[in-house]
């Protein structure tokens, strides 16, 4: 019976991290909001589990809501943070807090209502909310501190654990779970009298649940190539706080442009605030970036002979085109009009070039124009360290060889100041 209880928890750990991590993967198509969403509405289940649901293990007695369930958020929000960066996985760590709370307030109005027992006869038992209430309140301010721990946790020993992510993750994982189980532990024996069985059981749950995730979370940074833009290891806690909590320029700047509405390619206000970040990451770490400067050929004549509402619809085309056929290290920005800048990590000139022919050929395949011809592109490229260590310097290296391109007959690559563009194929 007990190994059976551990299978069903194995079973539900897997699709919970399962369905959950493809939510996060597939963000940049069907919006972070899916994922957000998903990890939110589990809080109540998780908390109302924890309250009074038990299951006896071999080693003792344990919730799936702590261990399958909250581990598992715990475990979700710092892989945001690795995916995302601070400004972004502060959302659901102020939106939980807040959701909860608010979740809290309002059961307190509602339940002075006088309820008609309307279906069969039946009267809500709201009774179970004076428990789980508090445990919400408690739990909550549980995980924030939990999710800011375990992000600042990750950034402190990273670089002694750099070789080995698995063993980074799983240290995380077990210290802060192992604070918010004797945290909780605390409000379950207050509110619900829980015996002392639950806190060495719930503890042994949560490790073996952080071995588990753990072993699921670097099975999932492998398959998609995780890397790590936004190293601040070398700041004290202090100011790795600080950075969490205050990047207010940066968080204006995401407030004010994130997508082209257009396109739904990052806009130019993003590219002015990521561009700088992801340049200076790969120069320090000696790696190759390489920056594409994409625009549209002949799209005046576009628009006047077919229309501005069919101007956009190519546009839009050519970004959704751009979008599926980038690698997971590019990063694609609407510059403006009709021109496009990808910057490309972990990718040096040479590859870059074949990957812009590959996408200018891939454009003009697939997009035709209403008389059937086909629209094309011609783009620039730029390399670092060798065309510049800054944005405005890869950018005005790669504008410049665009500019050839268009001179050299338009629909081709150009990567070199001196070399003609490279005609079409
Ligand atoms: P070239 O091959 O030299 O690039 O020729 P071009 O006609 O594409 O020249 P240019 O890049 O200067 O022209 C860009 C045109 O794109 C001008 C502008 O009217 C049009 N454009 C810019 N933004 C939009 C937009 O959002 N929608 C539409 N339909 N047209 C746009
Ligand atoms: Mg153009
Ligand atoms: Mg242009």
């Amino acid at each position: 019976m007990q190994f059976y209880n551990l299978l069903l928890l194995i079973g539900q750990a897997i699709l919970y991290f399962t369905v959950m991590v493809c939510l996060l993967q597939s963000r940049h198509r069907i919006g972070l909001g899916v994922f957000l969403c998903a990890l939110g509405v589990m809080h109540f289940l998780e908390t109302y589990l924890a309250s009074v649901f038990y299951i006896a293990l071999p080693f003792g007695v344990i919730s799936p809501g702590s261990t399958v369930l909250f581990s598992g958020k715990l475990m979700m929000i710092l892989l945001l943070y690795i995916k995302e960066d601070a400004a972004i996985v502060r959302q659901p760590i102020y939106g939980l807090l807040v959701g909860n709370f608010l979740l809290v307030g309002l059961v307190m109005i509602l339940r002075n209502h006088q309820t008609l027992p309307l279906i069969d006869g039946k009267v809500p038992d709201i009774a179970f909310i004076d428990e789980i209430g508090w445990l919400m309140i408690w739990g909550t301010t549980l995980l924030f501190v939990d999710s800011i721990g375990i992000i600042l946790l990750y950034e402190r020993i990273g670089s002694w654990f750099r070789a080995f992510p698995a063993l980074r993750i799983l240290i995380c994982a077990m210290a802060v779970l192992t604070f918010d189980q004797l945290g909780f532990y605390v409000a379950l024996r207050v509110i619900s009298g829980a015996p002392i069985e639950v806190l060495y059981g719930g503890w042994m749950a949560k490790m073996g649940a952080a071995a588990v995730y753990t072993v699921l979370f670097v099975i999932f940074l492998r398959l998609t190539r995780h890397h790590e833009a936004r190293s601040v290891v070398s700041l004290g806690v202090g100011d790795i706080f600080h950075v969490l909590t205050y990047r207010e320029r940066y968080e204006q700047l995401l407030e004010a442009a994130g997508r082209d509405h257009l396109t739904g390619a990052y806009g130019r206000s993003r590219y002015d605030a990521e561009g700088p970040r992801i340049i200076e990451a790969a120069v320090r770490r000696g790696q190759p970036l390489s920056m594409l400067v994409i625009d549209i050929d002949n799209f005046k004549l576009i628009n006047d002979s077919l229309g501005h509402t069919a101007g956009d619809r190519i546009l839009k085309k050519v970004s959704d085109v751009l979008m599926a056929n980038l690698r997971s290290d590019d990063h694609l920005f609407r510059y403006g009009g009709e021109e496009f800048v990808v910057i490309c990590e972990r990718l040096p000139k040479e590859a870059a070039h074949s990957m812009a022919d590959r996408l200018r050929r891939t454009i003009s395949d697939a997009i035709l124009k209403d008389e059937g011809s086909e629209v094309t592109v011609s783009v620039g490229i730029s390399a670092a360290p060798a065309d510049g260590r800054s944005l405005l310097q890869l950018f005005e290296h790669a504008d410049r060889r665009l500019y050839s391109a268009k001179q050299s007959g338009r629909d081709r690559v150009c990567a070199d100041d001196a070399a003609y563009a490279s005609a079409p194929a």
